[in-house]
Formats: structure tokens, sequence, C-alpha cells
């Protein structure tokens, strides 16, 4: 999404050079208004099977289609208690973090760029079923999986399945 105006004072940006990058500039606050990627967090369980559990999304961007479980940090949280919390409200699953997959970036819908950082989980308890922002949950074979709109979440299961991580 472009940011039209300033988020600070409401007056609409202008645009500027800043050395050799064009940028958003307020005239209000007679500064550039800088404009940088967002952390999201993304969670891969697998079953005994191998198989990797998704979520049907029950929200934009991308609603009705099918991506890992992800979402964004609140102010304060630490990016392991995002993917835990965002884990257990989107699929009732109790997790425990197994490890980093690693850092994917792509552009976004409601902010021009997202960094994903991708986490390996082990299932403690419960039974996986939708909730919050997901309407329907199941796992997948890699052979058999759906068609996945987010470049970085497709990344991310590459890696996965082919070893790389
Ligand atoms: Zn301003």
């Amino acid at each position: 999404m472009k940011l039209r105006y300033c988020p600070q004072c409401g007056e609409e940006l202008v645009p500027k050079k800043e050395g050799d990058s064009e940028r958003l500039f307020c005239r209000g606050c007679n500064e550039f208004v800088y404009e940088n990627p967002v952390p999201v967090v993304a969670g891969v369980i697998l079953d005994k099977e191998k198989r990797i559990l998704l979520i049907k999304r029950g929200v934009e961007p991308c609603k009705g289609r099918w991506t890992l479980p992800t979402g964004f940090l609140e102010i304060d949280e630490k990016p392991e208690e995002t993917i835990l919390r965002e884990i257990k409200e989107e699929t009732n699953l109790d997790c425990r973090i197994r490890s980093l997959v690693g850092l994917y970036q792509q552009r976004g819908w409601r902010y021009k760029s997202v960094i994903v950082l991708a986490y390996t989980l082990d299932v403690l308890k419960g039974e996986a079923k939708a909730g919050d922002d997901a309407v329907d949950i199941r796992y997948f074979d890699y052979k058999d999986l759906p068609e996945i709109p987010f470049k970085s979440h497709r990344e991310i299961i590459k890696d996965i399945f082919q070893g790389k991580r």
C-alpha cells in the first residue's frame, strides 16, 4: 500500500530526492518520511508423516487461500512469543519452538515490504482446529500442496522439504 499522508501530521506527502533516492517528504514536518520493512512471523509444523500444516485464511489479504500460520508482532512482543500466540489462536495447538528456519523477504499488502521470521515448531498438546483468522486447517503432503499465494511461504516450504534448512 502506498503511503499518501504523513503519519505524524497528516499532511499530503510529496516525492523528493534525498541523494540518489526518491523518497516521500512532509512539508508540514519539513522531514523525509522513511518506509521500512515490517517483521512478521510464520510457523512450520510437520506431522509424523512429514505433512505440513496449513491454514485457510479467513481474512484479507488472500482470504480463502492456504498459507502457513502467520501474523504481526505486537509492539512489546518478542517474535518467539508472537509465533506461539499466533499458532495457538489459529490452530488451537500448544507448541514449542524447535528452530529458526531463516529470514525471508517479500513485498507486502498492508506494508510495502515484510521480513518473515520462519520457525519450526513441535506440538506439545492440543487438537488442530481452525480458530481466529483461520477458517480451515489441514496437513498437506509436499507433493499435494495447494497453490500458496505468499512468495515467502513458498520459499520456506521449499527450503524445509528440500532439506536446505
Ligand atoms: Zn508531517
